[in-house]
């Protein structure tokens, strides 16, 4: 019997499988590869699973990563992952009772340049819209691209399942709040994570959901330190406008030094004495289920001989101008062309801080 080894196994759970991360169920990757963006990105955790992968005959990670000073760095060569591409989707039933949470691109950024440039982004947001029923979780550094995306496409304005997010690892990436403000997406997010710095003043108005946490590093001891004030003026500014939020983990620095184990995630992200683990309603799983309360309600409780005398069709008709069964609306219109963005800092930082 042919056994695969580790490698493999990791690279066949990436076409599209469970994933750790705590908020989300599976990940599909059908694009891999990236490039250094912010100091956010220094430590980031694919570079290391891409390293592990590359050496693999037809890895889809050929090229992706080169090792500058014994760590791995992106190429900024962006590659189809084509096992992913072939089969995901449309192996994956939808489950109308509980969507399916998958992350999209967590080994990439789906507005990476050169994921725009091939069509990759395009690919994926076809696919998602082909097969609906689904929450496609897609995390971004790059709203800017991701904005002038939408103003190409807009048909996929309030594409149904679709959940838009932002990065922002300390103040100075703020900034990328008010331009995914701007994207007409079904659900948007903040990950505050890794948190580096306090985050104060941010405006978190037209948000869904906040994640948040401590870094998580590949060589335990370079993790940088996340404190629990910074924390707590997370779940403060949250709490404080009814933003569902999500404290994913205390990350290697404070576990190691607070004696939790491996990330502090799971149990252990607990701040002052509870949980955050919530998530947000996406408007049409709101919908639905508004459907199937009134649907329950009506066969529970049918109209008495009284009642249905009483009952007057020509009262209870919606009035000519009333809404029909049409597309909905969301409140969510597509930003004037007016809209400024603010454009991510050119100078790149040092990939290794
Ligand atoms: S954008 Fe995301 S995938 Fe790309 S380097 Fe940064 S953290 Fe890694």
């Amino acid at each position: 019997m042919a056994v695969l080894d580790p490698g493999w196994i990791v690279l066949l759970a990436l076409v599209v499988g469970a994933s750790k991360i705590e908020w989300t169920g599976d990940s599909w990757n059908p694009i891999v590869g990236c490039s250094i963006c912010t100091t956010g990105c220094s430590r980031c955790y694919a570079m290391w699973h891409a390293l592990r992968l590359s050496g693999k005959p037809g890895s889809p990670y050929r090229g992706t990563v080169e090792k500058v000073k014994g760590l791995p760095v992106w190429t900024g060569v962006v590659n189809w992952n084509s096992d992913a591409k072939r089969y995901a989707m449309r192996h994956l039933r939808p489950n109308p009772a509980r969507p399916h949470r998958i992350f999209v691109c967590s080994m990439s950024d789906l507005f990476h340049p050169e994921a725009l440039r091939q069509g990759m982004t395009l690919w994926v947001y076809r696919e998602m819209a082909r097969h609906p029923g689904h929450h496609y979780q897609i995390l971004t550094k790059r709203p800017e691209l991701a904005l002038e995306f939408y103003r190409e496409h807009p048909e996929f304005s309030c594409l149904p399942g679709v959940w838009l997010g932002v990065s922002v690892e300390h103040q100075d990436t703020a900034w990328r709040i008010d331009t995914l403000r701007a994207i007409p997406a079904e659900v948007r997010f903040v990950s505050f994570e890794p948190l580096l710095g306090p985050i104060a003043g941010v405006n978190l108005a037209g948000i869904d959901w906040a994640i948040y946490g401590g870094e998580s590093a590949n060589r335990v001891e370079r993790a940088r330190p996340m404190r629990p004030e910074w924390v707590r003026g997370v779940r403060d500014l949250c709490a404080a406008l009814g933003v569902a939020q999500f404290f994913k983990q205390w990350g290697h620095w404070y576990s190691r030094r607070n004696g939790l184990d491996g990330k502090g995630g799971g149990d252990q992200a607990v701040i002052d004495g509870r949980r955050w683990d919530e998530y947000p309603v996406a408007p049409a799983d709101a919908r639905r289920e508004m459907d199937r309360l009134r649907a329950a309600l009506a066969s529970a409780t049918p109209p008495s001989r009284a009642s249905a005398r009483t009952s007057c069709p020509r009262r209870t008709a919606p009035a000519a101008s009333a809404p029909t069964n049409g597309p909905v609306t969301y409140g969510r219109v597509f930003p004037p062309s007016s809209v400024t963005i603010r454009r991510a800092p050119t100078t790149r930082p040092s990939p290794r801080l």
